[in-house]
């Protein structure tokens, strides 16, 4: 049963292999636009901290979408985001397609789902936007559990779609118990990613990258005082920027994940494990990449 899974472990050196220097000519158009598509009222902070994320992993430029009554808060994070105010109410619907489809026209790279407001539509909105989009899309949390109910959408989508699920949300897409799903989470994952055609990641202690092909990259950054709020919402900022800047999956995924488990392992060093919080980790991006400059 373990035929084809023999997991490659991820070392600094590949991880910094995949971000190449920036080039004195470059210009913000270089580096990509990543959409966002995040939070809900309650719930700013992750779509501040994705958005953020995105920000110090290297993108040119960052939007965020999200109900019109939370957009200055999200933005009151860093003046450096755009917003695109979503006018409808309520949860994530295909009321939002239009104005999601609008906002993502020029975009490299869209992250949905930290802190979206899901409701009985939010499956289907993704489903449209998936088929549509021109640009490779992150799905992160409540995006997950909403695509869990038709995972049809996947196969279904018109570029590359990275999933970045926690144990529990993996239990969900399968239809598992988070037990089974931590017992078996090289199967599972590798079975899960090429069936439905997707990068995964599954996260937790050394988590696991899968590309559609089955090959599985393990991780070996990170630390317990990343199991805190929001440490996951971080991840699908980086891995959107990654994506903007046109690293190609799954290399840009693993990537991302080694980077945000060494910014972990930095913040812990600065604070301790105890004290961590996911903010922390933002800063030590900027630890990782004046270590790698
Ligand atoms: P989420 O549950 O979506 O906020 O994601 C949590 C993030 O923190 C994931 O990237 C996990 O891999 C990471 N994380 C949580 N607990 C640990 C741990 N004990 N060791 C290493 N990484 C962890
Ligand atoms: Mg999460």
């Amino acid at each position: 049963a373990l035929t084809g899974l023999v997991p490659r472990l991820v070392e600094e050196a590949d991880a910094r292999g995949v971000l190449p220097p920036r080039r004195a000519d470059s210009h913000k158009g270089t580096y990509g636009h990543v959409l966002v598509v995040a939070g809900s009222r309650g719930k700013t902070g992750a779509a501040a901290m994705a958005a953020r994320s995105a920000l110090r992993s290297g993108a040119g430029l960052v939007s965020v979408a999200t109900r019109a009554e939370v957009v200055d808060t999200v933005l009151s994070f860093a003046p450096e985001l755009m917003g695109i105010p979503l006018e409808a109410s309520g949860p994530l619907g295909l009321a939002d397609l239009e104005p999601l489809l609008a906002a993502a026209e020029g975009k490299d790279a869209l992250v949905i789902g930290p802190g979206i407001p899901r409701g009985p539509e939010t499956g289907k909105l993704i489903a449209e936007l998936l088929a549509r989009v021109e640009a490779p899309v992150v799905l992160d949390a409540d995006a997950l559990n909403a695509v869990a109910t038709d995972l049809s959408a996947l196969r279904g989508a018109k570029r590359q779609v990275v999933l970045t699920p926690h144990p529990g949300e993996m239990a969900r897409l399968t239809g598992r118990s988070t037990k089974e799903v931590q017992a078996h989470r090289l199967e599972l994952a590798r079975e899960f990613a090429m069936e439905h055609g997707v990068t995964l990641v599954l996260k937790g202690t050394r988590t696991l990258t899968v590309s559609a092909d089955g090959d599985l990259y393990i991780n070996p950054t990170g630390n317990p005082g990343m199991a805190t709020g929001g440490t996951g919402d971080v991840l699908s900022g980086i891995c959107g920027a990654f994506l903007a800047q046109g690293f190609q999956v799954p290399d840009a995924i693993w990537a991302a994940v080694y980077v945000h488990g060494l910014a972990g392992d930095l913040a812990a060093g600065k604070r301790g494990k105890v004290g961590l919080i996911a903010t922390d980790l933002i800063k030590g991006l900027c630890d990782v990449w004046t270590r790698w400059d």
